[in-house]
């Protein structure tokens, strides 16, 4: 099984770290940084980092990787964004055109502030871990609304912070700056599942 995390800008050193960690327990598991087609064809996983969306966006086209990874998504590949990921995984972004369209959410960017307003906190959050989980937003999106096929995971202060749909998980939060791996453990068993269906 072979996770990739895509390497264009942003938090994708952080996310490699964390699946090397959990590949010390797991041998089945071998990690990659995917900056071009081949390397996004050969995986079995993606995430895509937190950074800067509208960075990440232009990178995505620039380096002729849009068309392939939508269609990747639409074939069923696991995939998991954590906050600027997120928002390029949304159906909508709230003033803005979406980008990969793959998850029916509704989501505001910088919702829980600037950079001055980043934070942390504790949560227990059941889908994840049985024991609560260190929570990291910079710069954070949180989500307006879901479509009726999506799950909502967790809600912070009242508003949605993990989400599910099929295949694609959505957190606006960081866990790959934590030493928790139970998020990314969670994401890795959703690649075993569709391996072994
Ligand atoms: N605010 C950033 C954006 O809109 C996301 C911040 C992050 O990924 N930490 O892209």
């Amino acid at each position: 099984m072979l996770i990739g995390v895509l390497a264009l800008q942003g938090t994708f050193i952080e996310h490699y770290n964390t699946l090397n960690k959990l590949k010390e327990t797991d041998p089945d598991m071998d990690v990659i940084l995917v900056k071009n087609k081949s390397e996004l064809m050969s995986v079995d996983g993606l995430i895509i980092p937190g950074g800067e969306s509208t960075t990440i966006r232009k990178l995505l086209t620039i380096f002729d990787l849009l068309e392939p990874l939508k269609k990747r998504i639409e074939e069923k590949m696991p995939i998991y964004g954590t906050c600027a990921g997120l928002i390029l995984l949304a159906k909508t972004i709230i003033s803005e055109e979406s980008c990969l369209n793959a998850i029916d959410i509704t989501v505001r960017r910088n919702a829980f502030g600037s950079q001055i307003s980043s934070f942390k906190t504790e949560m227990l959050i059941k889908e994840f871990s049985d024991e609560p989980i260190e929570l990291v937003f910079i710069r954070a999106p949180w989500i307006e609304n879901v479509g009726s096929k999506v799950k909502v995971i967790a809600t912070y202060q009242g508003k949605i912070i993990a989400a599910r749909e099929n295949n694609v998980l959505v957190t606006s939060f960081h866990p790959e700056f934590t030493d928790n791996l139970s998020v990314h453990k969670y994401f890795v068993n959703m690649v075993k599942k569709t391996l072994t269906k």
